[in-house]
Parts: structure tokens; sequence; C-alpha cells
């Protein structure tokens, strides 16, 4: 895992998702996860870096663990389906997030996340319990959220869909922007997104990806 979650964070550095070093990425552990470094650079980050801890906050190794740690802590408390967390501050989610709106249902991909919009948490200070609180409570029965004047934040069954996941969210609000540039986007109805939920459903238990 550890070297899975290295490769996580180049690949979100390749596809310029990590700005200098401010994002983080997490993976469950036994006796509660494994996060990157405070201040990790992906270029020299290395397996060994990575900081076990318990959920209490509590670690060992000579590195101190991401100061968002409490963010990733409270998803794993909060959803045992969670086994992989990106945190990151890609360009098109943290734009969307300083307009402090969640991503709409614009396009049927956003129920890929779990229902009929990505929720927006509220602002508060960095790394603080708070923040780590309200980022849960919007995130509940999603894989996603986005955390405002901030970034973003996504967990997955493991590393690959973690990323791919972040990725898609990235993509989605920078076409939501898009379409805000150009006029008003026609957002789906609650019954159409229903439908677009009902399909991903059937798609998740033949193992197929999504279209
Ligand atoms: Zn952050």
């Amino acid at each position: 895992m550890r070297v899975q979650l290295v490769a996580l964070y180049r690949a979100l550095a390749a596809r310029q998702m990590l700005i200098g070093s401010s994002g983080n990425v997490s993976a469950r552990t036994d006796a509660g996860l494994l996060i990157t470094p405070t201040g990790c650079e992906a270029d020299t980050l290395s397996p060994d870096d990575l900081v076990p801890m318990d959920l209490d906050g509590g670690w060992q190794g000579p590195l101190r663990p991401s100061s968002e740690w409490a963010l990733h802590a409270a998803i794993f408390c909060q959803d045992p389906k969670a086994q992989v967390i990106v945190h990151t501050h890609s360009d098109h989610a943290t734009a969307l997030s300083c307009l402090n709106r969640p991503l709409p249902a614009f396009h049927y991909n956003v129920a890929e996340f779990g229902g009929e919009d990505v929720r927006c948490a509220p602002y508060v200070t960095f790394g603080t319990p708070e923040l780590a609180r309200l980022a849960a409570t919007a995130i509940s029965g999603r894989t996603a959220c986005l955390l405002a004047n901030h970034g973003m934040i996504c967990h997955g069954p493991s590393p690959a869909a973690a990323l791919n996941s972040a990725i898609r969210l990235e993509a989605l609000c920078r076409q939501y922007l898009l379409a805000c540039a150009a006029g008003r986007p026609r957002l789906l109805s609650r019954a159409e997104m229903n439908d677009a939920i009902a399909r991903y459903g059937s798609y998740g238990q033949q193992k197929d990806p999504p279209p």
C-alpha cells in the first residue's frame, strides 16, 4: 500500500492536480490510516515517508503527518466503504469551491459520486476539527465533496478508484464552469438523476466501467 500511495500521489502531481505540496492522500489500515507527510513533494516522496496514524491523531516515525489528517480520519470513521482518500486543491474544483456552491446535477456523471450533487462544505480554517466535521457531513452518503475556498476531497475502494474519482470530479467541475461561462446550464431533474443513479448501481454490479 505504501508503494501504491506514492504512485497515486505522483499520478495526481503528473496531472497538475497538486499545486506545490497542497494535497494529500491516505489509506485505511488496521490501526487507523497511512497518510502523506506534511509538506511532501511528489518528486522526492518515498514509500518510507508515509506516516502511520491512529484515528485520534497519534502518529509514529520521523515525519509529521499532513496537517489535514483529521479530514481523512473523520471520513474513515464515518464511512466503512472509504479505503483510500484523495484531497487536492485542483484548479477547477477549487475555483468552484470559491463560489461556495455545490456541483449541481448539470451532467448525469455527477451521479457517480452517489447523489444528485456534490456538496460544498462551508469554509473554516484548514487543519481544524471543525473542518473535519463539516467535510464528513458534506460527503455523507457520497464519495466526494468540495471544501469552500479550499479544494475537494474524495474516496474510493482502491488507489486506482480514488485517482479516477479525483480526475473525474476535477473534469466535471471544469465542464460545469465552462457551461456557466457560456450561459446557464439546464440542470437535470431529480427524476432524471435518480434514473442515472439507478443505472450506475447496475453498472457497479456488473463491474463495467461507468459510461
Ligand atoms: Zn487542503
